[in-house]
């Protein structure tokens, strides 16, 4: 595996409403944490749509929304959040897996199950920018993502953990999950 090493510049500062977030969903046991890659093409806008369906509607009790920014460029709650949860769910816009390799290089050790989004919908529009599409299109992709990653990694019974079972990147449009 290569590695390239960066310096990231600390902050002194914290967002006190990141920080609140983060407290009050500090809970025990700890919630799932969700994040996304957050990439600003049409892939990265269903990842980041469907990880706040899952978090703040499909399965607000049990996950919490991760600040893929705040918990990669600062070791405050965020990133504890990602620590200290048993499991770590990742959607991703593509295979290029930010989130995942973004957050295992402040967090060693860690292994979220890696949802690759663009592989839950079909879509013959390859554009880049989120304008390309119409929203309700991204929205639409962005359900049927949230709606699987719930059904097969947060209801289900697969007692499946980050660090000990990994999901697969790819499957197919009824299952994302290759590990079953
Ligand atoms: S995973 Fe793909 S869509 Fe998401 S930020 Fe990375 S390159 Fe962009």
């Amino acid at each position: 595996m290569n590695y390239e090493t960066i310096k990231i510049e600390k902050m002194k500062k914290s967002c006190p409403a990141c920080e609140d977030y983060a407290q009050k969903h500090s809970t025990d046991p700890p919630k799932i944490a969700v994040m996304a890659c957050e990439g600003a093409c049409a892939k990265g806008e269903v990842a980041r749509i469907a990880a706040n369906l899952i978090a703040h509607k499909l399965a607000r009790e049990n996950t919490v929304r991760i600040c893929l920014g705040g918990a990669f460029t600062k070791d405050m709650g965020q990133r504890n959040l990602v620590r200290r949860a048993d499991k770590v769910i990742a959607v991703e816009g593509c295979f290029i897996s930010c989130s995942s390799r973004m957050m295992k290089g402040v967090l060693p050790g860690l292994f979220p199950v890696i949802i690759q989004a663009d592989m839950l919908y079909d879509t013959d529009n390859d554009e880049f920018g989120i304008d390309e599409f119409p929203e309700e299109e991204l929205k639409e992709h962005a359900r049927e993502v949230a709606e699987t990653v719930v059904r097969e990694h947060i209801n289900n019974e697969n007692p499946e953990k980050s660090g000990s079972n990994v999901c697969s990147q790819s499957g197919n449009n009824n299952s994302c999950c290759a590990c079953k």
